[in-house]
């Protein structure tokens, strides 16, 4: 017995749960964009590195808001 191939769906082009930029970041920013890039071309492990930065990456006191 074979499943339709009705029963499969594509990978989520936008996974809900991502870090999200800190205002005013140039490096948040950055990375941010090149996440939308690699998503646009299907790069997910560039995404995850970029989520991973964004994560991972520290932010001064004086620029958290
Ligand atoms: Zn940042």
């Amino acid at each position: 017995m074979s499943l339709p191939d009705d029963r499969f769906v594509p990978p989520l082009a936008n996974p809900p749960l991502e870090p999200v930029p800190m205002d005013g970041c140039d490096v948040c920013r950055a990375l941010v964009r090149d996440r939308e890039q690699a998503h646009k071309t299907g790069r997910l492990d560039v995404v995850r590195s970029c989520n991973a930065e964004l994560q991972n990456h520290p932010h001064p006191y004086w620029e958290v808001r």
